[in-house]
């Protein structure tokens, strides 16, 4: 079943147009014996369906049984998949600039939602089940990468291939709409050993001495950070853009206590706005963090700041030299004083503890790290 249809005189017809429920002015005349409305995947015949009685899915469209039968769009839909495709595409519509098409097809993908902007940023928004498998998601991860396409799952529940690509749980709620109760992360810095479930943190990343490289996990691309291409760019850029896991060199080991936790709930159009503007982005929880208590390790969304403060946290891990130089300028502010120096790279890069206390603290608090010269 599809929300739109292609009409040989009206154009595109699309039902999440005026929001969920709404009646479009053209959806009387589609009853008339063989209105001219086909699929816009697969090009067959189409039949308007009005079911009041449904709590969702008022209205919709159905592929006649004599047409193509492989089409995608005539795969069954549950009421709650319905609702959150529709809830999407309307919070991608209230977002200055964005504009949102329903079923959208590109090289080897279909999107349920896709959001465009006008400067030719595209935003995939994929609405799945527990049905599909994770070797389906990552080939389609890889079409969207391939194209350059920015990409969210959003699923009710927990399926099992939760995480493997960038993906947001979520739960209708009938008060305050659709939650996203799942798929975020905040970081905290305290001590390993004193966070929950499902958190992630930094943890050994091997034997201290010359700089070496971790294998590659994949060289297919993703669309999603990993630490090897953020640690290669040195800072978070405004979007995400399709990168390819790499190795980070690691001078040393040390334990950072940087740890991801769930974020907690937000409501579903801030999580669309977020991630639009490029505030949340995907990353792949790989080395150097590691999952507590999971087998596998997630893609999960991050705020940009977090995503910056988390970089100098890993450089720290893998090989950042702690020292006191006085009288060298802090690449940041220009003033002086007890400074870090980063090692495993092919640039120094001097930072003062006024401008990353944070970071300078947890140095300090590890001092059997610290080297002060
Ligand atoms: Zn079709
Ligand atoms: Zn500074």
């Amino acid at each position: 079943m599809t929300t739109t249809a292609w009409h040989a005189v009206l154009g595109r017809l699309d039902l999440s147009e005026g929001g969920l429920g709404a009646v479009p002015p053209w959806w009387k005349s589609l009853y008339h014996h063989n209105a001219p409305i086909s699929c816009r995947s697969c090009g067959g015949d189409l039949i308007a369906v009005e079911n009041l009685s449904s709590r969702y899915r008022k209205r919709y469209f159905r592929h006649r049984p004599t047409s193509e039968s492989r089409c995608r769009l005539r795969e069954s839909d549950t009421e709650e998949r319905f609702f959150v495709k529709h809830v999407v595409a309307s919070r991608v519509r209230e977002c200055p600039g964005w504009s949102a098409e329903v079923e959208a097809q590109g090289g080897g993908w279909c999107a349920d939602v896709l959001a465009v902007h006008p400067d030719g940023t595209r935003f995939a928004w994929e609405v799945r089940s527990a049905a599909d498998s994770a070797a389906d998601l990552e080939r389609r991860a890889t079409g969207y990468a391939a194209d350059g396409v920015e990409v969210c799952w959003a699923t009710l529940g927990r399926p099992d291939w939760s995480g493997t690509v960038p993906t947001i749980a979520i739960r209708p709620d009938e008060s305050v709409g659709p939650l996203v109760v799942g798929g975020v992360r905040a970081l905290s810095i305290r001590s390993p050993g004193t966070v929950g479930d499902a958190a992630a943190a930094i943890s050994e990343l091997g034997a201290p001495g010359a700089p070496h490289y971790p294998e590659n996990e994949s060289d297919r691309p993703v669309p999603w950070w990993t630490w090897g291409e953020l640690m290669r760019r040195r800072e978070v850029p405004p979007r995400t853009s399709p990168s390819k896991p790499a190795p980070i060199p690691v001078m040393g080991s040390r334990s950072g206590g940087a740890v991801w936790a769930g974020a907690g709930e937000r409501s579903l159009g801030s999580f669309v706005a977020d991630a639009l503007a490029g505030r949340l982005q995907p990353v792949a929880l790989t080395g150097p963090f590691r999952e507590r208590d999971r087998p596998t390790s997630d893609v999960v969304w991050a705020s940009r700041a977090d995503l910056g403060r988390a970089m100098k946290y890993v450089a720290w891990t893998s090989g950042w030299r702690v020292l006191d130089q006085p009288g060298v300028a802090c690449d940041d502010c220009g003033t002086g004083g007890v400074l870090l120096l980063r090692g495993a790279s092919d640039r120094f890069q001097w930072l003062c503890a006024d401008c990353d206390r944070e970071l300078y603290t947890a140095a300090r608090g590890r001092a059997h790290a610290l080297e002060l010269t």
